[in-house]
């Protein structure tokens, strides 16, 4: 039964490997990370998964498909996350998991809701 619920997400995304992909989304994330876009966010001080208060130097940049599972380097696609969440969302859960509850739940923002047509 779970197995079957996470093997239905992989067809949101392209998981095949591509070295070119993730290199070319790894130097638009560096542009993005210096964009007064991305500064603004920072600048709100909050993580996007547990919605706490942080001050800006404490949030990185996270991509909510990661780049080397197809995840591209856009807005609709990176949030400022605190180190904690950064490192619990790396250990346990396929980001794909978590945007699926998110969604379901209406926590994702009119912003996020793209995310799917920007895997295609
Ligand atoms: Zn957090």
């Amino acid at each position: 039964m779970e197995k079957n619920r996470i093997d239905s997400h992989k067809d949101w995304v392209d998981i095949r490997k591509d070295n070119a992909h993730v290199a070319r989304e790894r130097e638009k994330a560096r542009e993005l990370r210096n964009s007064p876009w991305w500064k603004a966010r920072l600048a709100e001080g909050k993580c996007h998964y547990c919605g706490g208060a942080f001050n800006p130097e404490e949030l990185t940049m996270d991509h909510v498909i990661p780049v080397a599972r197809g995840g591209k380097s856009v807005k609709s696609n990176v949030v400022p996350a605190c180190a904690r969440c950064n490192k619990t969302k790396k250990h346990f859960t396929p980001a794909e998991q978590i945007l699926n509850e998110m969604e379901t739940s209406g926590e994702l923002s009119p912003a996020d809701q793209g995310w799917k047509e920007e895997t295609k």
